[in-house]
């Protein structure tokens, strides 16, 4: 096992890799802006180096600071966390060629599942199930786009092989408004994600969207640990997620689990990962995989008893999976509710000093979080400043710890979004479970 690591994250992810490790008994090393000077993680570390100022481009970005933090320090492997430079296959690749281990998949892995085209040719072939559309990147030529189009039917989406965060999409309802959407996505897709390909799908109306939780040892052996549902979003973004997904037939989330775990196998996939669904009718469709940890993580960890970051950890140290197919079961319900500095009905950020921090605890709750009364939010990064976590024997009782965990909650000198989950776990529809991705922001049209 490694004897040091270091974490090239920030925020709840930086803590809670920090906890894996010291669980563990591995020693770590924090990097941090100038920024993040007062982070929890910062004061509790066995090592911390600032590596540059508040903008990420100049500290959680910079892979050569990072790289040469690990080599001061002796570090052994690199934990990249979510987010900034985890699913960068240009930074595994020199982390590697540096002589340090990535806590993650091969650069090739990710560069794969970067690229979305050839993320679901990958996934055609392993026999996942995938949204129908266009086989590769669309072509230059109008009359086959139209062709394309008419031959998977309207709606369709036009979306950025290189895409990511939400961004880089577009959905078309009509014929005439198919090749100005194509282009605009192309000139988008080059400006933000450095490729103009784009590819087409078809548009589906009202799915849900369930993501499967792989992990994979270096010697071909895999394991799905269930799935999450992670339907309530704003914008493209999570806002509560939880698992398992309400009202699916088992044997369906069995069926794309087991094609998740297999497709693992074939492509030689090692560590964490997620398969990103949108679930319509009874039917999956893979639309992208992450290559790294995730936010919602700990929902997963609750209802399997399974240590993902620690997991992470071990196969990359070479360790072979310790547990089988078999060996996964699922016990009781969990829910997440992110928590972020934000108005929580206008989402403008609210950066600044939290003059009082009061987590929520008892039976079944978990916080994930930085803050701290007195801590200073910066304005420069993501405004997730923590996460609640309830786990219960059933879903009813998840929702019931959920409120009781988020009225205990004080967090003042700031905005966040506390008040919004208040709302949302009395919701009669999201009490029902399986929402649509278009819900959240169909309720907040209407009550805000
Ligand atoms: P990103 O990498 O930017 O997160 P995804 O491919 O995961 O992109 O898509 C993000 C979100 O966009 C999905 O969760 C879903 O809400 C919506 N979306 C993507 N593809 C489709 C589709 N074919 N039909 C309907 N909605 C889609």
């Amino acid at each position: 096992m490694f004897k040091k690591i270091l974490i090239a994250n920030r925020g709840e992810i930086a803590l809670r890799i920090q906890r894996a490790c010291r669980e563990m008994g591995i020693k770590s090393v924090v990097v941090y802006s100038e920024a993040d000077r007062e982070a929890k993680y910062v004061k509790l570390a066995d090592e911390a180096v600032c590596i540059g100022p508040a903008p990420s481009a100049q500290s959680y970005l910079n892979m050569p600071a990072i790289i040469s933090t690990a080599e001061v320090t002796d570090a052994e492997a690199i934990h990249p966390g979510y987010g900034f430079l985890s699913e960068n296959a240009d930074f595994a690749e020199r982390v590697e060629k540096s002589g340090f281990v990535f806590i993650g998949p091969t650069p090739e892995a990710i560069r794969m599942m970067g690229d979305k085209v050839s993320a679901k040719q990958a996934m055609l072939r392993a026999g996942v199930p995938c949204v129908p559309g266009t086989d590769g990147a669309l072509p230059e030529d109008p009359k086959e786009i139209i062709r394309q189009a008419r031959a998977i039917g309207y709606p369709v989406i036009i979306k950025a092989a290189g895409g990511g965060g939400g961004r880089g999409m577009r959905v078309v309802h009509t014929e005439a408004a198919l090749l100005n959407a194509v282009q605009t996505t192309r000139t988008e897709a080059g400006a933000a994600f450095g490729n103009p390909a784009v590819y087409m799908e078809k548009f589906l109306e009202n799915p849900r969207h369930v993501e499967i939780q792989v992990l994979a040892d270096n010697y071909r052996n895999a394991v799905w640990l269930g799935e999450r549902d992670c339907s309530m979003q704003r914008r493209h973004q999570k806002v509560i997620e939880e698992a398992p997904a309400p009202n699916i037939p088992r044997r369906i989330v069995d069926r794309v689990g087991e094609r998740c775990a297999a497709a693992c196998k074939k492509i030689g996939y090692r560590g964490a990962g997620t398969f990103e669904f949108l679930y319509e009718n009874g039917e999956f469709f893979f639309i992208e995989m992450n290559t790294r940890v995730q936010v919602e993580h700990p929902v997963t960890e609750l209802v399997t008893g399974i240590d993902i970051v620690q997991m992470q950890i071990r196969i990359a140290a070479g360790e072979k999976l310790p547990f089988a197919q078999r060996n996964i079961q699922l016990r009781g319900h969990a829910i997440e509710c992110r928590i972020n500095a934000e108005d929580p009905y206008k989402f403008t950020p609210s950066p600044g000093r939290v003059t009082m921090w009061h987590p929520p605890g008892g039976p079944g709750v978990r916080v994930d979080s930085h803050a701290y009364t007195n801590y200073y939010v910066p304005p420069n990064y993501d405004s997730m400043i923590g996460k609640v976590i309830v786990h219960g024997d059933t879903r009813e009782q998840a929702l019931a710890r959920m409120r009781s965990a988020l009225s205990e909650t004080v967090v003042e000198g700031i905005q966040t979004n506390i008040p919004l989950h208040r709302e949302l776990m009395l919701d009669a529809k999201f009490v029902e479970g399986g929402t649509s991705i278009h819900y959240l922001e169909g309720w907040l049209a209407q009550h805000k």
